[in-house]
């Protein structure tokens, strides 16, 4: 692992339970960003494209056309200078993500200067992993210490009904990742009713076999409105409930890896070869969702979000192009981050997930 120094250090390979993991311990202090209802906001979230080589159906709507125009999209120039500016406010954790962040050409040089500035404590990517297992290595060198993979389900046929993909090149860039090292790997799986369900158990048997933290994720409202209503919507307890039937779940109470929203548990049973560790992120049914958000989202044609679940964004593209206050939009942001998503009432998805950025 790369210190302050640019020295080398050996890698710490356990992932601990009871404090956060993935973070670089000797990132020097700054100032710190404190909203409205006293939470830290010290995440970014870097989306790097709208564009995608998949077409999940709850992330990219059919027949959708409102992709940004390139030169609307930000360069890596524009988004090192973006995350500069938020290290300077205390921001710390960083995750690329997208669209499918793999396909920009310069993600490479994008990540490797994010991980180079000194307020760096955390760099994360988001992928599908379809194309992993060829950079791997690069990934690792450029800085990435955690990994996001979505994975909802094994069974190549349910799996490219879902997504468009091709799971076996998914499951090459897990077996690519995990032989690399990268200090946590996370799989995350989106619940839906009638598509994925068979697949549940199975991901779970897989994840505990690699020991990789598994996250299901309740739908959310991104693609179209009134989710709960849809038959594909399968709230995070529903599947707490069965697994409870299914096994013996515990929760564990502090195991926070990556800084995510999810609430950890160690599942086991006996048609399990190895207990899993399995997270669920419940934007829509979960009381007090929100009330641990520490993040910001910035989109790749550049407006920064305040809130996945809220429409109010800041045009820091203009901002950064106009010579502006790039550090004061961040403030800005901040100021306005509201105390809780609108999935349940007023929000209508204008931005599909693709163009926001998981
Ligand atoms: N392409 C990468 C990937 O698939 O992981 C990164 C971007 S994707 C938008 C980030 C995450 O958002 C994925 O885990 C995906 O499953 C999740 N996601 C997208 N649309 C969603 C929705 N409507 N509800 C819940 N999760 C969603
Ligand atoms: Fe692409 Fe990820 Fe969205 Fe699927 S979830 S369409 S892989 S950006």
């Amino acid at each position: 692992m790369k210190d302050h120094a640019g020295t080398i250090c050996e890698p710490d390979e356990q992932i601990e339970r009871d404090k956060f993991v993935g973070d670089r311990a000797d990132s020097p202090t700054a100032g710190s960003s404190i909203d409205a209802f006293g939470r830290t906001v010290d995440y970014l979230r870097v989306s790097v494209t709208d564009r995608c080589n998949e077409r999940c159906l709850y992330c990219m709507p059919e027949g959708y056309k409102g992709w940004a125009q390139r030169d609307d999209h930000l360069s890596a120039d524009e988004i090192v200078r973006s995350v500069e500016a938020a290290t300077v406010l205390g921001f710390r954790k960083f995750r690329v993500t997208g669209g499918e962040p793999l396909i920009r050409r310069d993600i490479l040089e994008i990540l490797e200067r994010i991980w180079a500035l000194p307020g760096t404590q955390t760099l994360g990517l988001s992928t599908n992993g379809t194309r992993v297992a060829a950079l791997a290595e690069s990934l690792k060198r450029a800085g990435v210490r955690s990994l996001n993979v979505s994975l909802d389900a094994l069974e190549p046929a349910t799996y490219r009904a879902i997504t468009g993909g091709d799971v076996v090149q998914v499951l090459a860039g897990i077996d690519a990742a995990a032989a690399e090292g990268f200090e946590i790997i996370k799989l995350n799986c989106v619940l839906l009713r009638g598509l994925n369900e068979t697949e549940f158990e199975p991901l779970i048997a897989y994840a505990g076999e690699r020991n990789l933290p598994l996250r299901f994720i309740e739908l959310m409202p991104l693609t179209q409105g009134n989710v709960l209503s849809d038959p594909r919507f399968l709230p995070v307890h529903e599947l707490l409930g069965r697994l409870s039937r299914r096994g013996r779940l515990e929760a564990l109470r502090d195991y926070r890896p990556g800084n995510g929203p999810a609430r950890y548990y160690e599942f086991n049973a006996a048609w399990l070869s190895h207990p899993a560790t399995l997270g669920f992120i419940g934007a829509l049914t979960t009381e007090h969702f929100c009330a641990t958000c520490n993040k910001l989202r910035l989109t790749a044609d550049g407006k920064l979000r305040p809130c996945l679940g809220r429409h109010g964004e800041i045009d820091l593209r203009s901002i950064l192009r106009g010579g502006g206050d790039i550090a004061g939009a961040f403030q800005e942001a901040v100021a306005n981050k509201p105390e809780s998503h609108e999935f349940l009432s007023t929000y209508n998805p204008g931005r599909p997930m693709i163009a926001i950025g998981g």
